[in-house]
C-alpha cells in the first residue's frame, strides 16, 4: 500500500469497537472482531476509500495491558505511538456505554499534544437515545465528539465526511486525466481547473471578450495544448482561482482557423463545449437571438453543459431595445431554465467584469462538498413532494465526489429519467449549484 496514502490512525482502549468501526469503514466483514477485551493485536492497516479519495486506515490494536499506576508512556503501545506520530488524522474511539474511563482521559491528555486533528468517536451510540451520551466526552478536551454505531452503520458516512475534511489536501503526483483520458491542469490545492468555452457564431464579439477578460484580469496566462494539434487552451489567473478558457488559438491571435463557416464553427464549438465545465454562450445583441444561436444553446444543453447567456454589444442597443431583447431571449430560450444572462461590451469593456464572479460562483460550486446528512435530508423531501412512480423510492444518497459535485443514489428499482431530472433540480436548488454541472449516479439493488 502506498505510504503517500493520507493515514486515519484508529486509537482507544480494547474493547470500545476499534476494529467493527474499521470493518464499517472498509465494508468487509473477514476482518476478526476480537470479543476479549486487551488483547493485543498486530497493527492492522487497511486500504479506504470515500468521497473518491483514497486513504489508508491504521487499527492501533489498542494499547499494551498495564496497571494504572504505570507511567501514561508504558501504558501507549509503540504500536499506537507510531501511528499517532504519522497519522493526518486520528480518530479515538469511546464508547458511549461506558462513558469516560480513567484510560480514555490519560489517552486524551496524550492527544492534546500531538500535531495531526484528533475527533473524538463515541462509539456503540445505537439510536438517538443514546446521543446525550456524547456530552461527557466533552471532557476529554479534543473537542465536540461525533456519535456512531459501527455495529450498525449509524452517522457512519457523516464521520468519513468530517474525516475527508480534515485529511490533507490531495497531492497530484502525476496530470490528472479526464474521463476521457485527457490531461487536466490541476491547482495548487490538487482541485481539476474549471474550463471554460467561450462560443457564439463568427463575430459576435468572443476575441474581443477574451482579450478583454485578459486584459482585466491583468492575469498571468499561459498556453495549454488542448486536444488536436490547433488547439490551444489558455489558463487565466483570476481572483477566483485558475480558469482554463478553451479552444482559445482564434481568440489569441487574429488568425482564424476554418471559422468562415457556420458549420466548422459549430463543431468547433461543440468539441469545446465537451471539454468545458461551463459554457458562456455570446450573442450579437443587435442581431437578437438568431436560429444558430437557438441550434447552438440546445446542443450545449444536450451535452449536459450549463451555459451562461452573454449579450454582445450592447452598447448599441438604446433601452427599448434592450428590453425587447431580454424578452426575446426568454422566449427563444426559455429551455435552458435559469441561466445567468449577462448584458456587455466586450469593446468598450462595459459589464465585462461582471463575467468572473459568475464563472467563480459556479467554480465554488464545482468543488462543493455536501455532507452526507444534508443530501440525505434534500432527497427525501423531494421523495416526500413527489414521490417516484411504481413505489420506486431512493432509499440512500451521497456526494460520492467533486469536482463536479456527483451525487450517488441508492434506490431500490430503476428510477425513470424525468425523476432523476427533478431530483437533480431539487438538489440544485437546495445547495445553490447555479449553473454548476452536477451528476447523478443511480445504484439500484438488481446492480
Ligand atoms: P476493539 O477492541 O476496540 O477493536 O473493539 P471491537 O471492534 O473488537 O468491538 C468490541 C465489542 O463491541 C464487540 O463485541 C463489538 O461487537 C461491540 N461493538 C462494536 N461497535 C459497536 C456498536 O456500535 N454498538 C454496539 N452495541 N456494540 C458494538
Ligand atoms: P468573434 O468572431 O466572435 O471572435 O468576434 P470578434 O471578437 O472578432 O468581433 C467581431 C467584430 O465585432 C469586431 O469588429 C469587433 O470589434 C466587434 N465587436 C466585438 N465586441 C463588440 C462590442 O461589444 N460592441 C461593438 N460595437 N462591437 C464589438
Amino acid at each position: 500500500m502506498s505510504d503517500q496514502l493520507p493515514m486515519v490512525a484508529i486509537v482507544g482502549r480494547p474493547n470500545v469497537g476499534k476494529s467493527t468501526l474499521l470493518n464499517r469503514f472498509v465494508g468487509r466483514r473477514e476482518a476478526i472482531v476480537e470479543e476479549k477485551p486487551g488483547v493485543t493485536r498486530d497493527r492492522k492497516e487497511v486500504a479506504a476509500e470515500w468521497q473518491g479519495r483514497d486513504f489508508r486506515l491504521v487499527d492501533t490494536g489498542g494499547w499494551l495491558p498495564g496497571g494504572v499506576g504505570d507511567s501514561l508512556d508504558a501504558k501507549v503501545s509503540k504500536q499506537s505511538e507510531r501511528a499517532m506520530e504519522e497519522a493526518d488524522v486520528i480518530l479515538l474511539v469511546v464508547d458511549a456505554t461506558v462513558g469516560v474511563t480513567e484510560e480514555d482521559a490519560r489517552v486524551g491528555e496524550v492527544l492534546r499534544q500531538v500535531s495531526a486533528p484528533v475527533l473524538v468517536v463515541v462509539n456503540k451510540v445505537d439510536d438517538a437515545n443514546r446521543e446525550s451520551a456524547i456530552w461527557e466526552f466533552m471532557s476529554l478536551g479534543l473537542g465536540e465528539p461525533m456519535p456512531v454505531s459501527a455495529l450498525h452503520g449509524r452517522a457512519a458516512g457523516d464521520l468519513l465526511d468530517h474525516v475527508m475534511e480534515l485529511l490533507p489536501p490531495e497531492v497530484e503526483t502525476e496530470p490528472n486525466r479526464n474521463d476521457e483520458g485527457e490531461l487536466e491542469e490541476i491547482d495548487e490545492e490538487g482541485r481539476r481547473v474549471f474550463a471554460v468555452a467561450i462560443v457564439g457564431r463568427p463575430n459576435v464579439g468572443k476575441s474581443t471578450l477574451f482579450n478583454r477578460l485578459i486584459g482585466e484580469e491583468r492575469a498571468v496566462v499561459h498556453d495549454m495544448p488542448g486536444t488536436t494539434r490547433d488547439t490551444i487552451d489558455t489558463v487565466v489567473e483570476t481572483p477566483s482561482g485558475p480558469i482554463r478558457f478553451v479552444d482559445t488559438a482564434g481568440m489569441r491571435r487574429r488568425s482564424r482557423i476554418d471559422e468562415n463557416t457556420e458549420y466548422y464553427s459549430l463543431v468547433r464549438a461543440l468539441q469545446a463545449v465537451d471539454r468545458s465545465d461551463v459554457a458562456v454562450l455570446v450573442i450579437d445583441a443587435t442581431e437578437g437571438v438568431t436560429a444558430q444561436d437557438q441550434r447552438l444553446t440546445e446542443r450545449i444543453d444536450a451535452a449536459g453543459c450549463p451555459v451562461v447567456i452573454l449579450l454582445n454589444k450592447i452598447e448599441l442597443l438604446d433601452a427599448d431595445d434592450r428590453a425587447a431583447l431580454t424578452s426575446e431571449v426568454e422566449r427563444k430560450l426559455h429551455f435552458i431554465g435559469e441561466a445567468v444572462v449577462l448584458k456587455m461590451s466586450a469593446l468598450t469593456g462595459k459589464g465585462v467584469h461582471r463575467l468572473v464572479p459568475v464563472l467563480a460562483d459556479a467554480i465554488e460550486s464545482y468543488h462543493t462538498r455536501i455532507p452526507t446528512r444534508k443530501v440525505n435530508d434534500v432527497i427525501r423531501d423531494a421523495q416526500i413532494a413527489q414521490p417516484a412512480p411504481h413505489g420506486a423510492r431512493v432509499m440512500y444518497a451521497l456526494q460520492g465526489a467533486a469536482d463536479p459535485p456527483t451525487f450517488t443514489l441508492f434506490s431500490n428499482r430503476e428510477l425513470p429519467p424525468t425523476y432523476l431530472r427533478y431530483l437533480e433540480r431539487r438538489l440544485r436548488e437546495a445547495f445553490s449549484l447555479g449553473a454548476t454541472p452536477i451528476k447523478l449516479r443511480v445504484r439500484n439493488r438488481a446492480d
